[in-house]
């Protein structure tokens, strides 16, 4: 009889350390979601893309596109070039399509690429971003 109530409190014990320690890594998932979801309302914020112009996919911090920019940074009127993100350069991942916002063709994964605007402004700080189209339909504005 003893055994089987000794055997019965190890039980709860183990069911109780097994909550405790589910509601702790509960805890540090929201903790991990909170943060996340607090970083990319900062980046909308400040105005930064927050999803790829190629695939659509949503861009965290850190995940930044691949761009050229050819002029120098502090002109306020920047030409770039938009490769891709993560998820769509150099590799496409399955399921993602990788297309212009202006004249909607698909953009090669390793010769396309958008063009773009950067405008930096000065009143209040916030950079804008304005797609001009890609390699196919933004040629003659290019040169
Ligand atoms: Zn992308
Ligand atoms: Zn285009």
């Amino acid at each position: 009889m003893e055994y089987v109530l000794l055997g019965g409190s190890l039980f709860v014990l183990v069911l109780l350390l097994n909550f405790f320690i589910n509601y702790k890594a509960y805890g540090k998932q929201e903790k991990e979601w909170k943060r996340r979801r607090q970083k990319r309302e900062e980046a909308a914020a400040k105005g930064l893309l927050v999803n790829c112009p190629l695939c659509n996919s949503p861009l965290y911090p850190g995940e930044d596109l691949f761009t050229r920019v050819y002029r120098p940074m502090s002109v306020s009127d920047q030409l770039c070039i938009i490769k891709g993100c993560p998820h769509c350069y150099p590799r496409v991942e399955e399921g993602l399509k990788r297309e212009c916002p202006v004249c909607h063709k698909q953009i090669d994964g390793k010769t396309g690429h958008l063009v773009a605007h950067l405008f930096n402004k000065t009143s209040d700080g916030k950079k804008h971003v304005v797609i001009a189209g890609c390699n196919l339909c933004c040629k003659s504005k290019l040169n």
